[in-house]
């Protein structure tokens, strides 16, 4: 019993080590709101490796800092709400219309720190604060797919899969544009996740079998990268078709913490 308990102590300090290494770290700092010049302490990223790429929600072609609460700022007192790199670089010529659509914003609760809100919640604010922004169909796109992500992480499957199937509607038209700005074999990796999150596994492996056929091309890459691309895409996509073949399905309700 004793010889148990001390490799098992060995074992979690060497895992320890290991983690520490690779952590992903967050630091308080503080901004100013562009609306009403409230002082906030937001989180910002210190540190994170490439293993991030490994994790669970690649299944939704989905990757820190997305996956993770403090990504989402709130301001405590108008309740502005935006991704973290958009916080302070909102444009100017818009502030008035973003005050307007905030005096009708209540959130559920008082908070002292802004990750006590629920990401999703902070999702609905941010949906109303970027229609306001004139943001292209590409950036919806990813919005409904992290909205779906978000939703899933909270148990609420109906509104994951109300935006999901926002996701996937886009993705179709991607997939039926010659001059879609994601590349083809990406959408229809996308189309094939959503399909499969949203229980169609028989359409999922069709799509995913398009995407190991598709060429990847990125507008504006070297043939180098192209190349790259390929190659780690073919891996994901295989991946991806042996696991929902073999029934060892990614799980709708991963989270990174579990991941094995
Ligand atoms: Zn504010």
């Amino acid at each position: 019993m004793k010889r148990v308990f001390r490799l098992t102590a060995v074992f979690a300090l060497v895992l320890g080590l290991f983690s520490n290494t690779l952590a992903i770290t967050w630091f308080p700092k503080e901004f100013t709101c562009p609306i009403d010049n409230e002082k906030n302490t937001f989180m910002v990223v210190g540190s994170y490796g490439s293993y991030i790429y490994s994790y669970p929600s690649k299944y939704q072609w989905l990757f820190f800092p997305l996956t993770d609460s403090p990504t989402y700022y709130i301001c405590k007192k108008c309740h502005l709400t935006t991704f973290m790199w958009d916080f302070d670089k909102l444009p100017k010529e818009k502030i008035n219309a973003l005050k307007k659509i905030l005096t009708d914003v209540k959130v559920s609760k008082n908070f002292t720190k802004y990750t006590e809100l629920p990401i999703s919640e902070r999702l609905e604010i941010m949906e109303k604060v970027y229609a306001v922004l004139d943001q292209d169909e590409y950036w919806w796109e990813r919005f409904h797919r992290v909205k779906g992500y978000h939703y899933a992480q909270e148990g609420k499957t109906e509104k994951a899969a109300e935006a999901r199937k926002k996701s996937l509607e886009l993705t179709t038209g991607f997939l039926k544009n010659d001059k879609s700005k994601t590349p083809q074999k990406m959408s229809f990796y996308i189309s094939g996740a959503m399909k499969h999150f949203l229980s169609d596994d028989k359409g999922a492996l069709e799509d995913l079998q398009k995407a190991l056929e598709t060429k990847y091309q990125e507008e504006g890459a070297t043939a180098e990268e192209n190349k790259n691309g390929e190659a780690g895409m073919n891996e994901r996509l295989k991946d991806y078709i042996e696991r929902i073949k073999s029934e060892k399905k990614p799980r709708l309700m991963d989270t990174q913490d579990d991941y094995r």
